[in-house]
């Protein structure tokens, strides 16, 4: 199609944007790196073939190398890289054109924004999404699911798009989108942790339940302190009203339970030494333990209070969970709580 430059209107103050190419505006999810066992191990991208990680221009999206029993490309995208994926139409913005174009993905709530590669075509229309961004972007974006955001390609992207493409015939493909049953519950905040460490390749086979000892705040700065005498985090913590905050990817190992960290997810509940959980706090740990029990297909067996944690190994042992689950400080006391609420 010839293109006309786009006039700038009478008395206009500033040249009139071209108009974006590209344009959507709803909510979003995240998707793809090693984490997202919502795709299968060996599902692909619909715009890269695994020859593209040959090609330093796109290799650098990617993991250096595939995490472990996955072969697609959806698992080894590298969730801290920016990429995206749109319900694309093919016949607007072919296949070819996306692979080298660079989206604008807008938070209209903080009004940040960034740019982002486009990767794959989704999510599911079922999801009610319009995108699915990188896991490392919707952080930095200050993004949780079901957040709203606008993505847009303007035309003066590079490579321009060759005219004539054959639409990609309604439902051939239907997106990525997570097969896990339960959705995961909304992350209110991600106060990332400097204190977390690789999982060296180790599955996730344990959910590890604490009690914070403190307050909400004492704890999300003691996570967020490096160094020092006691530097730990746990990838959740769950506040007395029910809000979830995360502060280390499940993808990495967080520091709550010397000696059995890499294999296990750690979420930390806000209470004293003598409190229970609150009704919503324990409804949010519930559905968050719900969710990962699926998300990593771990047996409801193995999820443990800090104390009664195989592998845990820190000398003197702890208090915790304390009362959280019930008066007594026993595992089994945290498998009744489970087995009544998860
Ligand atoms: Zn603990």
């Amino acid at each position: 199609m010839p293109k006309r430059k786009p006039r700038a209107p009478r008395n206009a103050k500033k040249p009139a944007a071209a108009a974006p190419i590209f344009q959507v505006e709803g909510k979003m999810s995240t998707f793809g790196g090693p984490d997202d066992h919502g795709v299968s191990p060996t599902e692909g991208l619909a715009l890269f073939e695994p020859p593209d990680l040959q090609d330093p221009k796109y290799a650098s999206l990617f993991l250096p190398a595939p995490p472990p029993g996955t072969s697609g490309l959806a698992r080894r995208l590298n969730p801290e890289k920016y990429y995206l994926a749109c319900r694309w139409d093919y016949s607007q913005t072919p296949r070819k054109f996306l692979r080298d174009a660079v989206a604008v993905v807008f938070n209209p709530e903080n009004k940040r924004s960034a740019n982002a590669r486009p990767a794959d075509w989704g999510p599911n229309v079922d999801t009610k999404r319009v995108t699915d961004l990188s896991p490392g972007m919707a952080a930095v974006l200050g993004l949780n699911t079901d957040d709203v955001v606008r993505v847009s390609i303007s035309a003066s992207a590079p490579g321009p798009p060759p005219p004539k493409i054959a639409r990609v015939p309604k439902g051939a493909r239907p997106g990525h989108g997570t097969r896990n049953r339960h959705a995961k519950p909304v992350i209110k905040k991600f106060v990332e942790s400097p204190n977390h460490s690789s999982r060296n390749g180790a599955p996730i086979t344990m959910v590890v339940l604490h009690c914070t000892e403190a307050s909400l705040d004492s704890t999300l700065t003691h996570f967020q302190t490096a160094g020092g005498t006691n530097p730990v985090s746990a990838h959740y913590v769950i506040d007395r009203n029910g809000d979830i905050y995360q502060t280390v990817r499940e993808s990495d190992s967080a520091w709550h339970c010397m000696g059995a960290n890499k294999g296990s997810v750690g979420i930390e509940h806000v209470a004293l030494e003598t409190q229970a959980l609150d009704r919503p706090q324990a409804k949010a740990s519930a559905a968050l333990i719900r969710w990962l029990l699926e998300q990593y297909e771990i047996p409801r067996s193995n999820v443990f209070g800090h104390d009664f944690t195989p592998g845990y190994n820190r000398p003197g042992g702890t208090s915790c969970p304390d009362k959280l689950f019930g008066p007594g400080h026993s595992q089994a006391t945290v498998a009744a709580w489970v087995e009544a609420n998860v």
